[in-house]
């Protein structure tokens, strides 16, 4: 029953299934895919499948009600560790994952097995990974260990073979439209549908745009770069960098809205070079089509090309530690110098 409110991960589902018919459970899982499209409500399904007391685990098909699958659910079941990034640090701490090695060698509160989930398992450098590797190749009987991370490229290649790697894709739109209507981001079906276009697959993506104050900054921004007459690039800058460090006083919530708003500037370029080759751009807001339609009229395609390609740089800059407002400076630097110029 709990596999039902996954969405959109059937084939996940299906490979997980596959591979546990065709004889043991392996120990180590990692799980790659975008951020936000629900990696880690499958791990914790998939906890409750190892640890339900009434469905046998070779079933895979917890039945969400007894007292194990609660436990899980509500990430109380002393059988389920887990580990995540600290919100104010850039990666997990190799103390971290020592603790979990040393937790997962005690005996199981259950008597069965325990499970780790190892979240932001992108982040751990390779001190941490190193620490990991023994426990990863043999871990205590019956323990199965679940890493998340976006993609297998970030890990290393003896992480990668000690586990078996389960992929998932963005969510479809018409299910990710789904899940916000259901978690209540918004009650309106269209404006659902309009979310879940601009989030690509992510529901974390999703809740991000449906912030209002975020949502008239975007629109402000776009409206801005777009301009016929050119746009102020170093006050615009410094505009995105305050309103980003007003989305809390951790850092990681201030390069969370500042990717968000990056994200945003890319989808509008490639919106842009749909546009120079003569194609209808995939866009559901009548706003940004008009902005896409002016800025491109004064645009060769691989300006363009360059402007979406500088916003994916930027990106993977704010991820890592540099500093938020030189990464903003640049990119604004250099996308004026190609549309001001144009
Ligand atoms: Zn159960």
């Amino acid at each position: 029953m709990p596999w039902h409110s996954i969405r959109g991960h059937d084939k996940a589902l299906d490979a997980l299934r596959r591979g546990l018919t065709q004889g043991r459970l392996p120990h180590a899982f990692l799980f790659v895919g975008p951020e936000g499209i629900g990696k880690r409500s499958f791990a914790n399904v998939f906890a409750q499948a190892l640890l339900c007391d009434r469905v046998p685990e070779t079933a895979l098909d917890p039945c969400g009600a007894c007292p194990s699958c609660l436990q899980v659910a509500e990430g109380t079941h002393p059988d389920v560790l887990r580990v995540a990034r600290p919100e104010d640090k850039h990666e997990l701490a190799i103390k971290q994952i020592r603790e979990l090695c040393l937790d997962l060698g005690l005996k199981p509160a259950s008597g069965r097995r325990k499970v780790a989930i190892i979240d932001d398992a992108d982040d751990m450098n390779d001190e941490a990974a190193n620490a990991f590797l023994k426990t990863l190749e043999e871990p205590p009987p019956g323990s199965v260990l679940i890493l998340i991370g976006t993609s297998a490229e970030t890990q290393l290649d003896t992480i990668i073979s000690r586990c078996r790697v389960l992929r998932f894709d963005p969510l479809p739109e018409a299910d990710l439209a789904q899940v916000l209507l259901e978690q209540s981001v918004t009650e309106d079906p269209a404006e659902a549908a309009r979310l879940a276009h601009l989030a690509e697959g992510s529901v974390a993506r999703a809740r991000g745009l449906a912030d209002a104050t975020l949502d008239g900054f975007r629109r402000a921004m776009i409206d801005e770069i777009s301009d016929p007459r050119g746009f102020d690039a170093p006050a615009l800058a410094v505009r995105l960098a305050t309103f980003s460090k007003e989305a809390g006083k951790e850092s990681i919530d201030q390069r969370e809205r500042a990717r968000l708003l990056i994200g945003e500037l890319a989808r509008f370029f490639r919106g842009c070079l749909w546009q120079t080759a003569g194609a209808e751009p995939p866009t559901p807001d009548p706003a940004d089509l008009r902005a896409i339609q002016t800025l491109a009229e004064r645009l060769e395609p691989e300006d363009v090309f360059l402007l979406a390609d500088r916003c994916l740089e930027a990106d993977y800059h704010v991820g890592r530690k540099i500093n938020l407002g030189l990464i903003l400076d640049a990119l604004m630097h250099d996308l004026g110098k190609v549309i001001n110029h144009a």
